[in-house]
């Protein structure tokens, strides 16, 4: 589903994402971890169409889409620092990529998504009156409601306790499962990265470490980097 070749960014005198290359499968969860200013941001903020890169390819089913503005991209977009629209209600943020349906239909499936998230009955309420955690669920629910090929989360569950974690991923195993959209996704958490993705990237200072499965990175580390970062010592 989604390529990504040799991708290089850099500002001033930092590499902040050197060479990096791996690929996400239809329906595949994609982590990309790794120390504070490793580059996982900005590689996300490539893919989504926020930076240009300075090198590499991006390719979404086979297209090259380096070029293209973000929103053509089929793209969906979970960052912490691309906010919910403050003029529109729950239910028209969600909505929002819906347009071209009948106002009927429009709020039947966004109100779907608002349940699956977990705040039916807050469809009114504009972002001002939601909580970090609630916000962070529309979000989610917007970006999902637009049916992209491709999501892309950066510290989707920081807001939320474990118990909603732990509810709010197992509602998007299912629907990445069911619909086979591929997911990236950010996390200062080894734990969650291990327990929740199919595949993990390790990073270091923008340089790839080491890509696969959690099993194979956590017992099969390439290096003695990756085996610290996830907590193994030998
Ligand atoms: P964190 O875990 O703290 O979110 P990160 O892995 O997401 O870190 P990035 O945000 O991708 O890291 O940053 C990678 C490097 O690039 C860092 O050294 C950062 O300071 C630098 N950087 C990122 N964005 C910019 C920018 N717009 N201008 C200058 N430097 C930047
Ligand atoms: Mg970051």
């Amino acid at each position: 589903l989604l390529t990504v070749r040799a991708l290089s960014k850099r500002f001033g005198d930092v590499q902040a994402v050197a060479e990096a290359g791996f690929s996400v499968a239809p329906g595949e969860i994609f982590a990309l971890i790794g120390p504070s200013g490793c580059g996982k941001s900005t590689t996300l903020r490539m893919i989504a169409g926020f930076e240009r890169p300075d090198g590499g390819e991006i390719l979404l089913g086979g297209r090259r889409i380096e070029a293209e503005p973000p929103e053509k991209r089929g793209v969906g977009i979970v960052f912490q620092d691309y906010a919910l629209f403050p003029h529109l209600s729950v239910l028209d943020n969600v909505a929002f990529a819906l347009a071209r349906l009948p106002r009927e239909e429009r709020h039947a499936k966004a109100r779907r998504f608002i349940a699956m998230v977990g705040l039916e009955g807050l469809d009114a309420r504009f972002p001002d009156q939601l909580s970090g955690g609630q916000q962070q669920r529309v979000a989610l629910a917007r970006a999902l409601c637009a049916e992209p090929r491709l999501i892309l989360l950066d510290e989707p569950f920081s807001n939320l306790d474990a118990s909603l974690r732990a509810a709010t991923r197992r509602e998007i195993r299912g629907l990445l499962k069911e619909t086979g959209i591929g997911a990236v996704f950010v996390t200062h958490d080894q734990e969650e990265a291990l327990s929740f993705a199919d595949r993990l990237c390790v990073m270091k200072n923008g340089v790839v470490q080491q890509v696969g499965e959690p099993e194979r990175v956590y017992y099969r580390p390439c290096n003695a980097f990756v085996a610290g970062f996830l907590g193994r010592t030998n």
